[in-house]
């Protein structure tokens, strides 16, 4: 049985890129700004101040609230400044400035080891949002907060997410083939806090050798209820929807009806996230460093890195032999945010760098009603619509159209023949909905 969705399509993923290059530590700066806001819920509140000493793993950033993920210093040093600076989301974010003092002086506490069965549930929970564990794969929710669900929701299944749909990107991949024991302990962690039974580590038909990595490591692990799935290769196969259709047949409800995994009795979380659990759990490691993948016509020599948090792209840019680009994305070509500076600093959701010479195969024209993006659309919208729409500004047309219900995931743009920014008209609505309804629930 072929396990898939309705919708996407197959492209050609250029992974063999970098998927088979061996992992490269990227050179640590001088300066590291390490933005106080990198996850979805509440910024941080910065807990130094400026000529504060700080130590690696050293909290410098509070959480505000329960939806939220604290910040570390990913090396020691002094502090410079905190102040605004150049983040990923086009703006300045508030940002502690470490000055780098080469050392890697160990913060009290951090690195040391626990065996996680001798860990209540509750300590397990603890240490995972002490250490500011965010979802890896881009999404960047706080992971204590999925590990938390209601009484009234139990779950039955744990999926592990390692489809890596995004063309280009290789560094789930290198994680599950050379660190499958902390990616599998890690979900297994997972699996027992939330009381589930069953775990599904899950990848896609392009990428058999590191499911074949990961069964060898389960059996030689002898984890009960555990299983791989193989998944077709296509986009968006990792959409969290998408995956839990493909290989559970089960439907989230829409974002609409505030439909999440756990209303279907399920918890997904990527295999990076499933790492940094386990270095926070086993090791007491916070959320300090990450794989991320610098790839693109503009770069000579691509690969995979493991860069601290807070490293200016620039850094890595430069280490693969970086031309100056036309374009710079943070993530991959399809759901990737253009940068507008190379040196916002590598954050926690930032899975990879594209730098391409090229960006614009033309103009956008008019719609020639072609239903392409009808078809490929995997959350079931008419996206020619909610171009329209969002292009005449009729924000109630495109609310009845659904708008919230889309994933961005970038598809319909894709296929266009008329070039039509789809996905960023799109994002272009749903913000002036967010205005209009904050302003209604204000009033
Ligand atoms: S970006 Fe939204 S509208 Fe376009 S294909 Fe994806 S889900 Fe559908
Ligand atoms: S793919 Fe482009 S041209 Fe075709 S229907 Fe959709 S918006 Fe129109």
């Amino acid at each position: 049985m072929v396990l898939t969705f309705k919708g996407g399509f197959h492209v050609h993923d250029g992974k063999e890129l970098t998927k088979d290059k061996e992992l490269r530590t990227a050179p640590v700066p001088e300066l590291l700004v390490v933005p106080l806001s990198q996850h979805i819920g509440a910024p941080c509140q910065a807990s130094v101040k400026k000529k504060d000493e700080v130590r690696m793993g050293q909290p410098v950033g509070e959480a505000r609230g329960f939806v939220s993920a604290p910040v570390h210093s990913p090396v020691s040093g002094i502090v410079k400044d905190v102040k605004a600076a150049p983040h990923s989301s086009g703006g300045r974010v508030l940002s502690v400035l470490i000055e780098n003092d080469g050392e890697d002086t160990l913060y009290p506490g951090v690195g040391e080891r626990a065996d996680p069965k001798d860990l209540s549930r509750e300590e397990i929970i603890d240490r995972v949002k002490n250490a500011g564990i965010v979802g890896l794969g881009g999404a960047t929710f706080p992971a204590h907060v999925k590990l938390s669900p209601p009484k009234d929701k139990p779950i039955d299944t744990i999926v592990i997410n390692g489809a890596e749909c995004e063309p280009l990107l290789t560094c789930d991949y290198r994680l599950m083939m050379d660190s499958p024991e902390s990616v599998i302990l890690g979900a297994d962690i997972v699996r027992r806090v939330t009381g589930a039974k069953r775990l599904i580590l899950a990848t896609e038909d392009n990428k058999r050798d590191a499911a074949a990595v990961l069964e060898k490591k389960v059996a030689e692990l002898g984890l009960a209820d555990t299983s791989v799935a193989v998944a077709k290769t296509k986009y968006p196969q990792g959409g969290e929807k998408q995956l839990i259709k493909a290989l559970l047949n089960r439907e989230v409800p829409t974002p609409r009806k505030r439909g999440l995994p756990m209303d279907v009795g399920v918890i997904v979380q990527n295999v990076g996230t499933c790492h940094a659990i386990y270095e926070a759990v086993a090791k007491n490691m916070p959320l300090i460093e990450r794989l991320v993948t610098v790839v693109g016509t503009a770069v000579e020599n691509p690969g995979n890195y493991t860069a601290r948090i807070g490293t200016p792209c620039s850094v890595l840019l430069e280490d693969a032999g970086w031309e100056r680009a036309t374009a710079l994305l943070m993530g991959g070509p399809m759901m990737g945010m253009a940068v507008y500076t190379p040196e916002v600093p590598v954050a926690k959701g930032t899975s990879g760098l594209l730098a391409e010479r090229i960006v614009s195969d033309g103009d956008p024209r008019d719609c020639i009603r072609c239903a392409s993006c009808v078809e490929v659309c995997p959350a079931r919208l008419t996206p020619l619509d909610l171009s329209v729409a969002s292009e005449s500004q009729n924000w109630e047309i495109a609310e009845e159209y659904h708008v919230d219900d889309c994933i961005e995931c970038g598809c319909c743009s894709y296929v266009c023949p008329s070039n039509r920014p789809i996905v960023q008209q799109i994002r272009h609505a749903k913000a002036a909905l967010r205005k209009i309804r904050s302003a209604g629930s204000a009033g």
